[in-house]
């Protein structure tokens, strides 16, 4: 029988943050692949666990899911950790569970810890709705590209950032997005837990790149009513334009939608709202 293939969340921060399964997990499989072994190491002694480790980074990704994948085969069964968190955001782990799907192996996630959503949660800001961008780009122009596209996104943004970029990345954020409210969490489950709560154009002037120490989340408010009116405003217009150009209401209300990066059913309320 094949073996198992589980994506094990470990501590960001704290080491206990670690789940009774992840431990028996651990404990279990044959091998533990892992981002950097001499990290992983300082947490499977803490845990009294003596395990074959492997090492599984960005730059063995494909050469190591390919020998991962045999092994599961042959019916080891395989956990992956990276140095914090949950495997495979944003650290090695898409491409071994791409493999192992494509090899119709079993992939098990054990969940545990992860920055974003520790973040978001403790940010204040709305969680209904989360748009996570990973690491924004580190050249300016790319960067500013980037939270342009995102910006009109209905949803609370959130996104990973060094503490050499996080100074820059918020001035750009306060130019591209304006200042929306917003909140920088730092050293999640550490010593140095912080989180600094304002708007965009404060925080950017709070947060030199100089000063900045630690890991950073940066949390923040989607487009506020304004642009959300803005954006209603266009709707209107561009579903008559399309209707003008032969559709019918429902198909332009569902492109114009679609073009403005608004559900279906909100546009359909928004202009029900609009027609009174
Ligand atoms: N796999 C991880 C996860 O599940 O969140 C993310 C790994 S990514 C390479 C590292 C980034 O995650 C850091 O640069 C920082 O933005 C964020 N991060 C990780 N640990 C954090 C912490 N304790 N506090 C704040 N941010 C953290």
């Amino acid at each position: 029988m094949p073996g198992k293939l589980f994506l094990v969340a470990t501590p960001i921060g704290n080491l206990a943050d670690i789940s009774f399964r992840a431990i028996e997990t651990l404990k279990a499989v044959d091998l533990i692949a892992c981002e950097d072994t001499r990290h992983s190491l300082k947490l499977l002694n803490h845990y009294g666990i003596s395990k074959k480790l492997i090492s599984y980074h960005e730059h063995n990704e494909r050469e190591r899911a390919a020998e991962l994948v045999e092994r599961l085969e042959r019916g080891e069964s395989v956990a992956l950790v990276s140095d914090a968190g949950t495997p495979a955001i944003n650290d090695p782990g898409y491409f071994l569970v791409q493999r192992a799907i494509e090899a119709d192996l079993q992939v098990v996630s054990i969940p545990g810890p992860v920055a974003f959503v520790n973040a978001v949660v403790v940010s204040g800001l709305s969680t209904d709705s989360i748009f996570f961008g990973g690491f924004l780009p580190s050249k300016k122009g790319d960067r500013r590209r980037r939270l342009d596209e995102v910006k009109n996104v209905p949803g609370t943004l959130v996104f990973y950032e060094s503490p050499h970029r996080i100074g820059r990345s918020l001035v750009d954020c306060y130019e591209i997005l304006g200042d929306r409210s917003a909140a920088i969490v730092r050293e999640l489950t550490k010593l140095h837990e912080e989180v600094r709560r304002g708007g965009l154009k404060d925080l950017a002037e709070c947060f030199s790149d100089a000063i900045a120490k630690g890991e950073f989340v940066l949390v923040i408010d989607r487009a506020g009513e304004n642009a959300v009116a803005a954006k209603i405003d266009s709707l209107a217009g561009r579903v008559r334009e399309l209707e003008g150009s032969g559709l019918d209401h429902k198909a332009a209300l569902k492109a114009a939608a679609k073009e403005l990066g608004i559900s279906r059913s909100e546009a359909y309320r928004r202009l029900q709202g609009s027609d009174k």
